[in-house]
């Protein structure tokens, strides 16, 4: 197997991170291979059981050079000045067959001097789901990180369950800069470091920005675009702290990230977030914190601080904004509009009141919306916003093509997931295998599948997800 490695961010030294290689496991077994992702890459595959010892960290590719990366952030608003990759290390970088610069990672390939009091692992569950909502989150357009590899390593990993099968997944990420990364450096105030880091981000993923302010104004574009993204597919991260937020603006850490089912806005599943602090619709502002916060470590590079003060200000102050904008953008797209006005919020909103009345499953509504489902069509005020909705969609042209482009009819449903978890750990992998194909076409009726569309049934609802990952 080959790799044609570049490690641009081993080159930046000590400091930044730690050299870490992987720790063996006993028993590596290929359970997932992605290999249109791997074609991209450039990579020379091997035999199933030399890509599960590369894929496990049992082997290192030639040219490989495992490191530890440093980073620091808010989790659930307070600031640890210390997390790191505790139970990943980057394996290095290739520059894919499109010219993109990407990072290959293990997760769960064993401590590092980042673990604290980890073990460095990860159970299946995890990179399963991990697995399945990256790429479906992919097949659906929406930037994050991808899926190269999931093995299973033929060690026990113990969490609150007992004991379960551990696991590895291979992810592959524009970078794993996050806000934390930055934040590292502010905190210890080692300005060379932040310096160094910062010219290291800019070049790799806004080369067009010329100062601070363009960065951040930079990422904030890209960030409020993707969170709207988010809202739109009634996808909810569940552990948006600043160490888990892209620099790329990426949808990155899949932890106990759920997809809503009933059209709830302050829908919550993760069960250490008891204050609702990443609820689906709280994600807009908490994104807009996360990018206060890193202002905050971008000032002390600027030489006028009192007038960088002023203009960050101005920068966070306008995100709100450009949400908004992107939100109209999506949910007027949902609904069949090319170029929704603020007169068009006012239909959108009242349709998601609706649908909050009558309890109705998010996603087969908007699916279905042009068919008027029974379940929403029953709800008074129904018939009358259908009139509104028509006589705006006179205006419009290829409104249908436009709806089924973005409106999917699968997504990874939180009880599907956790089905295919099920069996995965009974050593049956047909349940993950046939969701993840499903979802490899998320914006076409499969009528074969039928049944991964299907809301919940009441026994099957998923209430609740967990961070013991
Ligand atoms: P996360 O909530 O997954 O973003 O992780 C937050 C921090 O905890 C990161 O520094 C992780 O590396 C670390 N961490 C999470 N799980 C483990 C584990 N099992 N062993 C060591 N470190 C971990
Ligand atoms: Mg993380």
């Amino acid at each position: 197997m080959s790799f044609p490695f570049d490690n641009s961010y081993a080159r930046l030294g000590t400091g930044f991170s730690v050299r870490q290689a992987p720790v063996p496991v006993s028993a590596p077994h290929l359970i997932a291979l992605n290999r249109p992702l791997a074609a991209e890459l450039g990579l020379t595959l091997g035999s199933d059981d030399q890509m599960a010892q590369v894929f496990s960290g049992n082997a290192l590719p030639e040219g490989a050079q495992p490191i530890a990366q440093a980073y620091a952030g808010h989790q659930f608003g307070g600031f640890s000045p210390q997390l790191g990759d505790g139970r990943a290390v980057l394996l290095g970088e290739v520059v894919d067959i499109k010219g993109r610069r990407r990072d290959i990672q293990l997760k769960g390939s064993g401590p590092t001097p980042f673990s604290r009091n980890g073990d460095g692992r990860a159970w299946l569950g995890p990179v399963l789901r991990e697995y399945l909502v990256s790429e479906a989150m992919h097949a659906m357009g929406i930037p994050t990180t991808r899926a190269l590899a999931a093995v299973s390593t033929g060690d026990a990993v113990y969490r609150q369950q007992g004991a379960l099968p551990g696991a590895v997944l291979t992810r592959v990420a524009a970078s794993h800069l996050r806000v934390g990364t930055f934040q590292f450096f502010a905190a210890r105030q080692n300005l060379a470091a932040l310096r160094q880091i910062y010219e290291y981000a800019r070049d790799r993923h806004y080369p067009q920005a010329q100062t601070p302010g363009d960065l951040l104004r930079s990422i904030i574009q890209r960030q409020a675009a993707l969170v709207a993204e988010w809202l739109g597919i009634g996808f909810i991260h569940g552990v948006m702290n600043t160490d888990n937020t892209s620099l790329a603006g990426e949808t990155i850490d899949y932890g106990p990230c759920a997809f809503m089912d009933v059209w709830h806005p302050q829908t919550v599943y993760s069960s250490i977030d008891r204050h609702g602090r990443y609820a689906y619709d709280n994600q807009a502002n908490v994104i807009v914190w996360n990018m206060a916060q890193l202002a905050s470590a971008l000032v002390p590079l600027m030489d006028d601080q009192d007038s960088a003060i002023d203009e960050f200000t101005q920068a966070i102050n306008a995100m709100p904004a450009m949400i908004e904008a992107e939100w109209l953008r999506v949910f007027g797209a949902k609904i069949g509009l090319s170029a929704p006005t603020d007169e068009d919020r006012s239909l959108i909103d009242d349709l998601l009141a609706l649908m909050q009345t009558a309890g109705v499953d998010f996603t087969n509504t908007f699916r279905n919306l042009p068919q008027s489902p029974a379940d929403l069509a029953k709800a008074a005020g129904f018939e009358k916003w259908n009139v509104r909705w028509q006589a705006r969609l006179s205006h419009e042209e290829d409104w249908r093509a436009r709806m089924e482009a973005v409106n999917p009819a699968f997504i990874p449903r939180n009880h599907r997931v956790e089905e295919a978890i099920k069996a995965g750990v009974d050593g049956d992998f047909a349940p993950f295998r046939r969701l993840l194909d499903v979802l490899s076409r998320p914006y076409i009726d499969q009528p074969e599948a039928a049944d991964l569309a299907l809301p919940p049934q009441p026994h099957e609802v998923v209430r609740e997800t967990f961070c013991g990952t």
